[in-house]
């Protein structure tokens, strides 16, 4: 579990902000009845430098994520030496899916029976999530509302993947928990099909908190933990 290694000497920025979002995390977990236990924490690093991540090993983080291939791709690669889990977690093109499938642990982004076809493979499951979109945008990325029920099946139906669960971002101009208790209805629709697939991808820096009190299991934490990300201005 990332949040039980506790930073004792150190105090870098870094450091620091780590510890403030674990310490709401279990804050948020304890608020909603829940065992911080339960919860796994993905620090997103996108835009970082391969450097970050490392520090965050150091710290005790376990779990990263990535939305861009060929940075994961290169991240991955040159932190091979570390123990990490790499979770994807931005749109995936069907082209590019059997190269995320080569190094990621965790694949968040699942939309759409051609990507699930992409990632078909008699040599192993790869983990990964339904992304289900919670807005009205097709090119915000996640199956519609919808049409969550086939893709479903074609993941069960399809041989190397092995369904976990439903991710979904917040969308902006929603409250985070109105959003969230969709998420928890579509992860109950979900689970009737695939009684295994229990988790849920959700929760970003600013919301995790609705998230985590809406039956989260995996949160997306980005800035709050990184700081502001270099290229985004
Ligand atoms: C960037 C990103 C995050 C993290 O966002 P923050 O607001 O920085 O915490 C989480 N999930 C996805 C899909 C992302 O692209």
């Amino acid at each position: 579990m990332t949040t039980s290694t506790s930073p004792t000497s150190s105090s870098s920025p870094l450091a620091e902000r780590l510890q403030t979002v674990r310490a709401g995390i279990a804050d948020a977990a304890r608020a909603a009845g829940r065992s911080p236990e339960e919860l796994t924490t993905i620090v997103v690093t996108k835009f970082h430098p391969a450097s970050l991540v490392r520090e965050l090993a150091s710290l005790g983080v376990q779990d990263v994520g990535e939305n861009r291939h060929q940075e994961a791709q290169a991240k991955a690669a040159e932190l091979s030496d570390l123990d990490l889990r790499w979770h994807f977690v931005g749109q995936l093109q069907s082209k590019k899916a059997r190269q995320v499938r080569a190094y990621a642990d965790v694949i968040h982004s699942i939309d759409r029976s051609s990507l699930v076809e992409a990632l078909r493979s008699d040599e192993g499951d790869i983990d990964c999530f339904v992304q289900l979109n919670l807005t009205t945008d097709a090119a915000r990325g996640g199956v519609a509302d919808r049409d969550l029920e086939p893709l479903v099946e074609r993941i069960l139906e399809t041989p190397g993947l092995r369904l976990l669960g439903v991710m979904a971002v917040a969308p902006i101009d929603e409250e985070p928990a109105r959003a969230f208790e969709r998420v928890r209805a579509a992860s109950e629709r979900v689970t009737s099909l695939a009684p295994d697939a229990t988790k849920i991808s959700a929760g970003m820096s600013q919301d995790y908190r609705e998230a985590i009190a809406a039956g989260a299991t995996h949160l997306r934490i980005g800035t709050a933990i990184t700081g502001k990300r270099p290229e985004q201005g």
